[in-house]
Parts: structure tokens; sequence; C-alpha cells
């Protein structure tokens, strides 16, 4: 106890303040002793959309539960607002692959779920819970059932419910990748304007995909992992002008040097 104590003294470090989320010096091994990070850095300012990339297995996911607060680093920090997490915040939401409705309840009652577990009085819920549906689209539709709508209907409904709940930060996992293409489409172009509309409290968003088109689709700065252990070896800033084509130059020249990035690591694991 005393020696994590010291540990953790020795990589305390001032976190940048103009940061909404920031990990800094980020090693980590799973129990097994695969060691999956070294040294990651990756900061999310205001108002911007950060998606991480890399080759599968590299370790996507394990950061993203690290910037939830889900996984605790064996060395460095992250830092919400500049101050240091150690746990899992209401601050910031995870949205997983897979969509999560609640097939029982109704689109209102499922996005009241996450309102009533901070005990929120229920005339006031399903108020709150009205105007999520409504940021994301689904206005008129508050008493339809899961399986009363589409793929891209239910992953709204989990995007209102994760939004009713006033997090700070959204954390995305491959939050497209069970819907068809049309679909995902559709609910891409819309993403980002729900996400920073001046309706939600949402300070930026963290992505991850494998779906490269998507990425510069929507983030504003890409990380790309690589190697075993997974560094950064690459940041790009993505300046395009929004709505972003990815039939334009531009677009494919991005996507022509992300690939180059991503061959997968030759080291191999234990
Ligand atoms: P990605 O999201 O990039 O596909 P993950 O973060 O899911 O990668 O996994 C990173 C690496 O860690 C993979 O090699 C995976 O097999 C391994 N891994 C994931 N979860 C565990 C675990 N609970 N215990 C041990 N190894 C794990």
């Amino acid at each position: 106890m005393a020696k994590d104590l010291v540990r953790e003294s020795q990589i305390e470090k001032p976190s940048n303040s103009s940061s909404v989320l920031e990990a800094a010096n980020i090693d980590f091994s799973y129990e097994n002793g695969y060691k999956v990070f070294e040294d990651i850095n990756l900061s999310l300012n205001r108002n911007e959309f950060v998606a991480i990339v890399g080759p599968s297995g590299i370790g996507k996911s394990t950061l993203l539960r690290i910037l939830g607060g889900f996984l605790k680093p064996d060395k460095g920090s992250v830092y919400l607002m500049g101050k240091k997490i150690n746990r899992p915040t209401p601050d910031i939401v995870l949205i997983h692959q897979s969509i999560v409705t609640f097939p029982w309840m109704t689109a209102l009652e499922n996005v009241m779920v996450s309102l009533k577990a901070k005990h929120i009085p229920n005339d006031k819920a399903e108020e709150m819970a009205k105007e999520a549906l409504e940021t994301v689209g689904l206005q008129g539709f508050e008493d339809l059932y899961p399986k009363e709508m589409s793929g891209g209907m239910r992953q709204r409904v989990a995007i209102a419910r994760a939004l009713a709940a006033d997090p700070l930060v959204f954390l995305m996992d491959e939050p497209f990748a069970h819907l068809d293409e049309l679909t995902a489409e559709g609910l891409r172009q819309d993403i980002y304007n729900i996400l920073f509309s001046p309706d939600t409290p949402l300070k930026g968003v963290v992505l991850v995909s494998h779906n490269l088109t998507e990425v510069i689709e929507l983030a504003d700065v890409i990380y790309i992992l690589n190697n075993v252990p997974a560094t950064v070896v690459g940041k790009v800033q993505v300046d395009l002008p929004r709505p972003r084509s990815p039939r334009s130059e531009a677009f494919n020249r991005l996507l022509d040097s992300l690939y180059n990035y991503l061959t997968p690591p030759k080291v191999k694991k234990p």
C-alpha cells in the first residue's frame, strides 16, 4: 500500500488545464502480464471530436476503458477537467458496440432508466427524456418498443439515454459497427450535430473505430496506435471543412496516409 502511494506520487504530473480529458504517460498490462501500452499520451480539448484508430487487438477498447476510469493504468494518470480520476464517473459515458435497449420498455422508458438511476423524480425525468429523444430526432416515437424500431433508431435511443444523463464526455466504441451501411451513414451525418448542439452539456467525444472513412468524416484529431506494446505512432489534425465528402481528393489523400500507418505490428505476443 505504502509502496503504491510512493509510486503514485512519483508519476504525478500537472495536468494540461485546457483539456477536457487527458491521459498522461499511460502504461498498462493485463493481469496475464500482456503489456498493452507504453507511455500513451492523449488529450481531448473542449468541443473536440477525437478518434482512435489502429490494427485490431492493438488496445483501442482498452484505452477507452482507461479513459473512462474503468481500468486503472499501471503508470500515468487520467484527468477530467484537470482533476485526476481513479474510477468511473457519471460525467463520462461509455457507449458500447452493441445496441443496448431494454425490449420490454418504450423508447421513453429506455431513456428514463438513466435518470431514475440518478433519483430524478418521475415527472422531471419524463420531461428530460423527451428532450433527449427530441435531440436525437425521435420526437413522436416515444411510445415505440425496440422491436418496432430500426437498428438506427435503437442506436439513437441508446445515445439519447446517454445524453439524458448530462455527461461531459462521450466515449464511443464502434457505435455504428452493427448497423447496415446506409443507416450508419445517415446516423453519422447527424451525430456530430447532435453531440455538439448547444442543448447538450457535452464538452468532447472520443470515438474508437476501425472504419477510417467514418473517422475522417467525424474527427477533429485522429490518434493512431501501433506496435506491441502500443504507442501513439501518429496524431493527425483533420482540417477538412464539414460536411466532409468521401469523394473529395483531400479526403482520399488523408485516407491513403492513414492506411499506411495501420500495417499490423510485427512483434509477436508472448
Ligand atoms: P482493440 O480494441 O484495438 O481491438 P483491445 O483493447 O480489445 O484491442 O485488446 C488489446 C489487447 O489486449 C488484445 O491483444 C486483447 O487480446 C488483449 N486483451 C483484452 N482484454 C484482455 C483481458 N481481459 N485480459 C488479457 N488480455 C486482454
